[in-house]
């Protein structure tokens, strides 16, 4: 150990920070852990926003995205059982032994109290004739088992996670943001907090999700690591009455399409669909984009989801994340926040307005979202994009490319850009390790889950040679 220090310092409590603290314990490495995270802790988590009649007050830290559990804690927690789904993985390992460690981290998921029931085995009859259909509208079905824990029942998991490592020695500091990564000879040393206060380390893994990967990115800067930029994902959240989608989501529960728009050629997809769930506000630093929830114990009477447009820059632009916030922006701009136009206006070419808005089919579940144009906001191919893939799912789901269909905008996908990493995503300074979603490897909670568990491996394998 590092004198009068920690072993390993763990910035960010996110699902890659906690998996990384859990296989350090379950393991028996004897390491002495430190987990630093920016955010409250689960009871503090409050949203002012999701009172009645209260808009995005931009908190800093958001708690919806930062705290106990990261953007994970008040996800609905949807376990995607698949190594094509929520992340890159498969670059740094082989997709075989991702798969393993997917198993692996939804077992330990179990152990903390998630349910047995998972949706959408690939075996499933149903699901093959849903693949079959989905061929023939020009999309690609992406089999994805999902186990569902539920909004509430996510945090129930992770506050037994917590107190897991607590009673096994980890020492956990919330409201503790890490300003540096402290660095000595190509070796990490350690890391100094927003207070000032320097923490010495014989390892430092940065997990610092989505919402830290501004931070992370300045980091790299600071001790020139090499960064790839990863594609920017943005889109709309759709929301149709349940019944809809029904013949899908209580086979699948989350089907997952894949198109290529015609014109562009640009690939879309549904993301994070939530049956009977609720369209929800999410605080990317300071921008207001839109998300989607379901809840184990609760249920509204539409399922939402999201379609999103990959785009990859290439030369000489390499600001994805500027790119998304900007599109965000003018929505804000326009709307004070989060816009929703009914499908059918923005087909004839006007906006919505609430008159127009009261007289849809659909009630839209996220009130704070201003009616009004997404036309305004959208770049022509995303847009075109979007149109067109709501135009292939009405064939396998009559009723998407209605005119009452309502379109939320924006919902972005910032994927940070990515670290340079090992197999065992340790990065070029020795020692010093990147995981989850902040390190551009993952986007979902299992894939970010199983990369905390490599990191850990990792430093195990190192800590005793
Ligand atoms: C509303 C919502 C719903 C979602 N639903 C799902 C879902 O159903 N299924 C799914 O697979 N995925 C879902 N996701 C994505 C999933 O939550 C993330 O992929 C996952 O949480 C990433 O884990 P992570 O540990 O890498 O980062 P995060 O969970 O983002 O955690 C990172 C933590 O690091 C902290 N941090 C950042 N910078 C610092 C710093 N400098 N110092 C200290 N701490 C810092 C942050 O406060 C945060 O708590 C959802 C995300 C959101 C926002």
């Amino acid at each position: 150990m590092t004198a009068g220090g920690h072993d390993v310092i763990i910035v960010g409590a996110g699902p890659a920070g906690i998996f990384t603290a859990l296989e350090l314990v379950r393991r028996k490495s004897g390491l002495k852990v430190l987990i630093l995270e920016k955010g409250h802790g689960l009871q503090k988590r409050l949203c002012p926003s999701q009172k009645a009649d209260s808009s995005c007050r931009h908190c800093q830290p958001c708690s919806v995205v930062s705290g106990w559990g990261g953007a994970g804690a008040f996800s609905d927690g949807k376990l995607t059982l698949s190594p094509e789904v929520g992340g890159w993985l498969s670059e740094y390992i082989p997709e075989r032994e991702v798969t393993e460690l997917i198993n692996y981290v939804d077992s330990v998921y179990r152990y903390f109290g998630a349910p047995e029931k998972v949706y959408g085995a690939a075996d499933d009859e149903r699901i093959l004739d849903i693949q079959r259909q989905a061929v023939l509208a020009d999309l690609k079905l992406i089999p994805a088992p999902i186990r569902h824990l539920g909004t509430g029942r996510t945090q129930a998991v992770l506050q037994a996670m917590k107190d897991y490592l607590e009673e096994h020695g980890v020492e956990i500091r919330v409201d503790t943001p890490v300003r540096e990564i402290l660095v000595k000879d190509g070796v990490v040393q350690g890391v100094i907090t927003g207070g000032g206060e320097e923490l010495p380390a014989r390892f430092v893994v940065v997990a610092p999700g989505r919402d830290g990967a501004d931070w992370l990115r300045q980091v790299a800067g600071k001790l020139n690591l090499k960064l790839a930029v990863n594609p920017v994902d943005i889109g709309v959240r759709v929301e149709v009455p349940a019944a809809v989608m029904e013949h899908l989501t209580s086979v699948i529960y989350e089907s997952k399409f894949i198109f290529y728009s015609r014109k562009f050629d640009d690939r879309v997809r549904t993301f994070c669909m939530n049956p009977y769930g609720e369209v929800v506000l999410e605080n990317n630093e300071g921008v207001v984009t839109v998300n989607g929830h379901s809840y184990a114990d609760k249920r509204t009477e539409n399922t939402n989801f999201a379609l999103l447009v990959s785009k990859t820059f290439t030369e000489p632009f390499k600001e994805p994340i500027a790119y998304g916030r900007y599109i965000a922006q003018l929505a804000n701009l326009l709307g004070g926040g989060v816009l929703v136009q009914r499908l059918g206006d923005l087909i004839s070419g006007r906006r919505t307005t609430r008159e127009r808005l009261s007289k849809g089919l659909v009630r839209p579940t996220l009130e704070e979202a201003t009616p009004g144009d997404l036309s305004l906001v959208f770049p022509y191919r995303h847009l075109t994009a979007i149109v067109e893939m709501l135009q292939a799912m009405d064939k396998i789901a009559p009723g998407v490319y209605s005119r009452h269909t309502l379109l939320y905008g924006v919902e972005v996908k910032f994927y940070s850009s990515r670290l340079e990493l090992s197999p065992e995503l340790e990065t070029q300074i020795k020692n010093l390790y990147g995981a989850g979603d902040g390190a551009g490897v993952t986007r979902g909670l299992a894939q970010a889950s199983a990369a905390g568990v490599i990191a850990a491996r990792g430093i195990m394998r190192k800590a005793v040679a």
